[in-house]
């Protein structure tokens, strides 16, 4: 299993997870369909799926052309469904998705909105954040309450250190300066933004961080408790 980065639109990032053996792959997040259609046209790639974390237009914006142009069948969260466009297969809180061998086990982390999830493949240790856990921040609260985003981070917190982290955006360097801001002393942070400063310097990702990085080094996990988190959002959404 292979994960391809596409950057789409001004700093969002979709994802195609293709499996080496048949080329047949998946889209997670297709925020447009050019990017993806290129990249599937010109390494023989058959979309078979797409997956989205919430509805969010930068999110979805590709549904309908893709699906289109390969037939792929739409995948997202059941109580999404009026607001995916064009979703086929509704998924449901801790189920396991599975074809061929893509195997996903689906968690239900509102906050970001209500009916945000996550793909979490664990035989491959990666996770699909969509716009709940970025690398080194987490997401605005349109939708959902403190206590939700924060329960949702917490559930990620739990999995394995080793996963890997891919979120919807590039943020990566912004969120640092919000993290140092409020974490000064923390060494671990130095080194990550040492290492993100040269992904940056060469035009490469940030992406895709790991469960222990951001264990160490993003401020939203490392709150103590809820009424910390509360008020890290609060700050971060002002300024
Ligand atoms: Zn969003
Ligand atoms: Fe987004």
């Amino acid at each position: 299993m292979k994960v391809e980065i596409i950057k789409c639109l001004e700093d969002n990032y979709s994802y195609l997870i293709i499996d080496k053996k048949t080329n047949n792959a998946c889209v997670v997040d297709p925020s447009e369909h050019e990017p993806i259609i290129n990249f599937v046209e010109h390494h023989n790639i058959k979309l078979k799926f797409i997956l989205n974390t919430h509805h969010h237009y930068d999110h979805v914006g590709g549904n309908k052309e893709l699906k289109k142009m390969y037939g792929a069948k739409v995948v997202g969260f059941k109580n999404d469904k009026q607001r995916i466009p064009d979703i086929d297969i509704l998924l449901e809180d801790n189920q396991i998705w599975k074809y061929e061998n893509f195997e996903s086990k689906i968690m239900h982390i509102p906050g970001h909105t209500t009916g945000h999830i996550c793909f979490y493949f664990p035989k491959n240790k990666l996770v699909f954040t969509g716009d709940t856990l970025f690398s080194l921040g987490c997401g605005r609260i349109f939708e959902g309450t403190y206590e939700q985003m924060y329960n949702s981070l917490n559930k990620l917190k739990k999995l394995p250190k080793d996963t890997k982290i891919y979120c919807g955006h590039e943020y990566t360097l912004k969120n640092s300066l919000f993290c140092l801001e409020h974490d000064s002393f923390n060494k671990n942070l130095e080194k990550k933004i040492s290492k993100i400063k040269l992904q940056l310097k060469k035009e490469l990702p940030t992406i895709p961080s790991t469960i222990d990085e951001e264990l160490a080094c993003n401020i939203f996990l490392r709150a103590k408790n809820l009424k910390d988190f509360s008020k890290l959002r609060d700050l971060k959404d002002n300024s």
